[in-house]
């Protein structure tokens, strides 16, 4: 069963930034990694670039971390898969709103920020967005805001889809992305009600699940329906580790009444589709 993980953090991952070699790539599983800080999308475009040339089709050329490390000795990556040339490991580059609220030096440094993250070829700008949950201050409100026109135009420019963070603050995001020209976007953590749900995808969005359970999440899930659903772990911070992508896929499963295998298959070609098909770049 192909399963693909749409959102994690695999630089967070304890045993791959102290032991990059003890990781390994659970048996056909694809992820997509998400930065949210210039340091953080720095050591993921060096776990992409470890991982995938493990199949021999390094990915960008991108900052060389952990290069000299090698990857030869990386043990449980033994099916390469070809459904993306090779590549099982995708990249989402951006400065998250809960980053970007309390940095003084937000409008000078995010320019700078970007010319960085733009050397390491991402496949999505993310995660980027809104947090009203974290940013409480009008300061605070006022650099997320900034911080994420800023990324939207960076995206309707380069043509590359876009991750969006959104914590109680839905209105104000559907808002932005409607006036901006996003080509795609996906609803990370979806937290939603299915209104929201319905409008995310009337804009063009895909909604991407987590592995919690709660009933508004399933009400939305089922109101979206499969052709527009895929499945994260966010972990290690949501989910532990990437098998936890089954839990995602076993509230698409039940919401929706199909088999475990055809959500896992739906939301991989969704995921594949999402990261995959790259826009014009930078
Ligand atoms: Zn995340």
């Amino acid at each position: 069963m192909r399963r693909f993980d749409a959102h994690c953090h695999l630089e967070s991952y304890e045993g791959l930034t102290v032991q990059p070699r003890s990781f390994a790539l659970p048996e056909g599983m694809f992820c997509a990694t998400s930065g949210f800080s210039a340091e953080s999308n720095e050591k993921n475009a060096g776990i992409r670039d470890m991982l995938n040339s493990e199949f021999g089709k390094p990915s960008g050329n991108s900052s060389g971390f952990h290069e000299s490390q090698g990857i030869a000795g990386l043990p449980g990556i033994s099916n390469p898969g070809n459904a993306a040339s090779g590549r099982r490991v995708f990249l989402s580059c951006g400065i998250a709103p809960q980053t970007a609220q309390d940095i003084e030096k937000i409008h000078d440094l995010l320019p700078l920020w970007i010319e960085q993250y733009r050397a390491f070829k991402p496949d999505a700008i993310g995660e980027i967005g809104l947090d009203w949950h974290w940013g409480k201050t009008d300061l605070q409100r006022n650099r997320q805001i900034w911080a994420f026109e800023y990324q939207l135009e960076l995206a309707e420019r380069i043509g590359l889809p876009v991750v969006i963070h959104c914590r109680d603050a839905m209105p104000e995001v559907l808002s932005r992305i409607e006036s901006y020209n996003v080509k795609k976007f996906m609803m990370h953590c979806f937290s939603g009600t299915q209104e929201d749900a319905l409008k995310s995808v009337e804009l063009g969005g895909i909604i991407s699940v987590p592995p919690l359970r709660n009933k508004d999440r399933k009400k939305a899930v089922k109101a979206v329906g499969l052709a527009r659903l895929v499945a994260e772990t966010d972990s290690p911070y949501i989910g532990k580790t990437l098998n936890d992508i089954n839990v995602s896929l076993q509230i698409i499963s039940d919401s929706l009444s199909v088999s475990l295998d055809d959500a896992a298959e739906s939301t991989f070609r969704n995921a594949l589709q999402f990261y995959g098909g790259k826009g014009s770049g930078f």
